[in-house]
């Protein structure tokens, strides 16, 4: 049994105040069991939201890291740094940061290694553009990301990595997939995993579907046989909308 995992990705959203305001309304909000609950938040949210989150079980997540333990990286923030601020999870590879920051399949890969030695668990994004889906290349390109992505990784490690399948042309834009695709395409991603690491590892990774998920469009996406929750940017914002997200889940 995969446990469905729904992350929020605020992205470049929310100050300290209204991420705290967030936290408490999300606290006092009753949730079903049986959903694992994870809010990705900007780092200096980050100290803030572990306090008020204490003792819940909604866990804490970075939505970047670099590979390196320390350096002369200006402007970066190493694994260390986030455990040591209660960090549980971090995302890596969003297509936002591939798109405006540079990242590539090699430096995902290194990052994934990264915080697999430091044991954080990273949520590893995959998924084609528009012009690769209509060109018929969503196949390769996602199978292209998660091989790269999960390069050197042995099979035991996948237990602690979940892949987000993220449409690049349904993030933000309200356009989501259908559940049928999205399925279609996370199995194909769990078939490389398969390849990979064994049938029995594949079964077990955790695979979500990210790209435009509602309140109104969660229980389609978890009726799916491969899909296991959701990175939701968006909808993830206000409290209400992210325990609705988090209730539709179970
Ligand atoms: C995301 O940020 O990963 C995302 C899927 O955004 P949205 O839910 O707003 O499409």
């Amino acid at each position: 049994m995969r446990t469905p995992i729904i992350a929020g990705n605020w992205k470049m959203f929310k100050t300290i105040a209204e991420a705290s305001a967030f936290a408490e309304e999300a606290k006092a909000g009753s949730t079903k069991a049986g959903v694992e609950k994870v809010v990705c938040a900007p780092f200096t949210a980050l100290p803030a939201l572990g306090q008020i989150f204490a003792g819940t079980d909604i866990a804490l997540g970075a939505q970047n890291m670099h590979f390196e333990e320390q350096g002369a990286f200006t402007g970066e923030i190493s694994p260390s740094m986030l455990k040591e601020i209660g960090v549980k999870y971090v995302i890596l590879g969003h297509s936002e940061r591939r798109q405006y920051f540079n990242e590539t399949d090699e430096t995902v890969n290194k990052k994934v290694l990264a915080a697999l030695k430091h044991d954080l668990l990273p949520i590893v994004c995959v998924g084609e553009s528009l012009e690769q889906r209509e060109a018929g290349q969503t196949a390769t390109v996602v199978r292209t990301q998660t091989e790269g992505a999960l390069a050197d990784l042995e099979a035991a490690q996948l237990a602690n990595v979940v892949i987000a399948y993220e449409p690049i042309w349904a993030i933000g834009t309200g356009k989501s997939s259908t559940a049928e695709d999205a399925n279609e395409t996370i199995a194909i991603v769990r078939q490389v995993i398969a390849e990979r690491f064994g049938q029995e590892t594949a079964a077990q990774v955790r695979i979500q579907y990210g790209g435009s998920v509602k309140p109104e469009n969660i229980a389609s996406y978890m009726a799916q046989p491969d899909i296991d929750g959701a990175l939701v940017g968006g909808a993830s914002l206000v409290a209400d909308s992210y325990l609705q997200l988090v209730n539709g889940a179970s």
